[in-house]
């Protein structure tokens, strides 16, 4: 247990940073002129991180800052407004959600004045699946997730060309990582945000995923002239490293399941394989690998078994 002194010397240290207790450590990091990333914790859910394990960014356009996703919580999302009206001195013209993991958008509430967009298939399965989305949150994360309730988009996104202000800001469909994905390209700095569809020395997180498009989609961001990249877990890098390094993990972890089920491993058998060296050294390696192992290894057997009834 902490003693008095120490707590009194934490709390003068939290009073003289500005942090007030409960508070999320927001600190955006400016990664080009009016372009700044947050990047977050690379662990998984819990109460002491309160969900915030994904990194978020915001544009100030001339007219007005677009902000790519809202955080995991309403306390987040009000606090993180807080902090880019005060980063950015321009008041926030409108919100982006990229995809429909909950870590992404449980901050709308904060954005209920301005306009949310995502693109026709996220709304829809949002419609559906916000609830559920929700308490599964709030079951890993507990109280910081008070009073927060799903805000759906209510403006539609259009891949495609979207001018704002000064900005020449491209929505791009890169699928993979869920049933649909935006990737967001921003021209005039050359920031590619590929959030989640690029994951940099974290494990990729494979609940909704589809291996065949997502390896497409990386293909097609890293065609792109960028020249920063703000991935959805990690650091900001200055080349296609990270886009290069999920690729090579989605390829292991495809060819890993189907030789297993070709095997015909079990899957508990499949979550103790050893993982190469460089992924065993990604944050929350083991774990993810295992959960991983659950959502998809089902699909693999199937397609095993169905090989052998082909005559
Ligand atoms: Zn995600």
């Amino acid at each position: 247990m902490m003693r008095r002194g120490q707590r009194l010397l934490l709390l003068l240290g939290l009073l003289a940073s500005g942090v007030q207790a409960g508070d999320y450590p927001i600190q955006p990091q400016q990664i080009a002129p009016g372009s700044w990333a947050v990047i977050a914790d690379t662990g998984y859910f819990t109460p002491a991180n309160g969900g915030f394990l994904v990194n978020s960014a915001f544009i100030a356009t001339g007219d007005g800052v677009v902000v790519i996703g809202s955080g995991p919580s309403r306390a987040f999302g009000e606090q993180y407004r807080r902090v880019i009206q005060a980063t950015a001195g321009q008041p926030v013209r409108e919100l982006l959600i990229t995809h429909k993991h909950p870590d992404h958008f449980l901050g709308n509430q904060a954005f209920a004045d301005v306009a949310i967009l995502a693109d026709a298939r996220t709304t829809a399965m949002l419609q559906s699946e916000a609830d559920g989305l929700a308490e599964n949150l709030y079951r890993l994360v507990g109280d910081r997730m008070q009073g927060t309730e799903p805000r759906l988009p209510d403006t539609l996104l259009q891949p495609g060309m979207h001018p704002v202000g000064q900005r020449q800001l491209e929505f791009i469909a890169a699928p993979g990582h869920t049933q649909s994905d935006i990737a967001v390209f921003d021209h005039s700095s050359g920031v590619l945000y590929a959030i989640d569809q690029v994951f940099n020395g974290r494990t990729p997180t494979m609940p909704n995923a589809d291996i065949a498009s997502w390896l497409q989609s990386l293909d097609r961001l890293e065609a792109l002239p960028f020249k920063l990249l703000v991935p959805g877990h990690g650091p900001v890098a200055r080349d296609a490293g990270p886009i290069r390094a999920t690729r090579r993990y989605l390829q292991w972890l495809d060819a890993t399941l189907r030789a297993a089920a070709n095997r015909g491993l079990t899957s508990n058998e499949v979550m103790q394989l050893p993982l190469p060296a460089e992924f065993a050294s990604w944050a929350e390696a083991r774990d993810e690998w295992r959960r991983s192992v659950g959502f998809l290894y089902g699909r693999y057997e199937q397609a095993a078994l169905g090989a052998l009834d082909t005559p």
